[in-house]
């Protein structure tokens, strides 16, 4: 593969050897890649950019049989904000393993790439509401990747949750929610407050920028969009295991 130009935002970087970097990047061109960094940790590096954890760089590369052999990059976005601190970066880390969960190898979706951009300015532009913006992610990429929860009907008898009087429930593994019927039939289920239902709604709606500041229903969002993640992903031994919905390894 020719010498190529793109973008990219550092998922990992690990330090490799006397001087180089391992790093892994979603780009906008080629989607999610592994690369090395030869030198960049000499002090007359020629890179313009450290390649820190989150920064999103402007890069040429080529392919190599295994790895992509980064040649340039220069910072873009450093993302520092979102890196020094530690509620904005857990929120962070977890939009980084929801890409790696989601996204299909090498297959580029600049969509993905926009959406991980905007969702780190977003955390980087704002006070509080980290979880939700974690959890607005995970909804977004969940939609780009095929797999949007069931949110406005149950998955088994259709009802409305507005129509039903009993409690609703999420069924991770089928990808939506149960009314309590429906729910007796299934095995893996947890029940899903109405306010928290609508805040799901909301999010899958709006804008990642305009997602809500407050703090109280970010954690139960989190959690949900965090186990629906975790039961559609390929790769979903990778996260954590506690969280509803996640399969054991055996
Ligand atoms: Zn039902």
């Amino acid at each position: 593969m020719a010498v190529y130009k793109s973008k990219g935002i550092v998922l990992r970087s690990i330090r490799y050897g006397e001087a180089d970097r391992i790093l892994d990047l979603y780009t906008l061109d080629v989607g999610l890649i592994s690369a090395i960094a030869k030198g960049i940790r000499r002090t007359k590096s020629r890179f313009g950019a450290r390649l820190e954890p989150l920064s999103c760089v402007d890069f040429m590369a080529y392919q190599g049989r295994t790895l992509h052999t980064v040649t340039q990059a220069e910072v873009l976005r450093s993302f520092h904000g979102v890196r020094e601190d530690l509620a904005r970066f857990e929120a962070a880390a977890g939009m980084v393993r929801t890409v790696r969960a989601l996204s299909g190898g090498d297959e580029a979706d600049r969509r993905v790439f926009n959406l991980l951009y905007h969702g780190l300015d977003s955390l980087e532009n704002r006070e509080s509401g980290f979880g939700t913006v974690e959890a607005a992610f995970g909804l977004k990429l969940s939609m780009l990747a095929g797999y949007a929860p069931q949110l406005d009907s149950c998955m088994g008898c259709g009802v409305a949750p507005e129509e039903t009087e009993g409690r609703i429930y999420f069924a991770p593994n089928l990808g939506g929610v149960l009314c309590a019927e429906c729910r007796m039939e299934s095995a893996d289920t947890f029940p899903i407050p109405p306010e928290v239902l609508d805040r799901l709604r909301a999010l899958l709606r709006s804008p990642i920028r305009d997602v809500p500041t407050d703090e109280l229903l970010g954690e139960s969002v989190r959690r949900i969009v965090r186990s629906h993640v975790i039961a559609h992903a390929p790769g979903n031994l990778l996260l954590d295991p506690t969280t509803p919905g996640a399969r054991r390894p055996a």
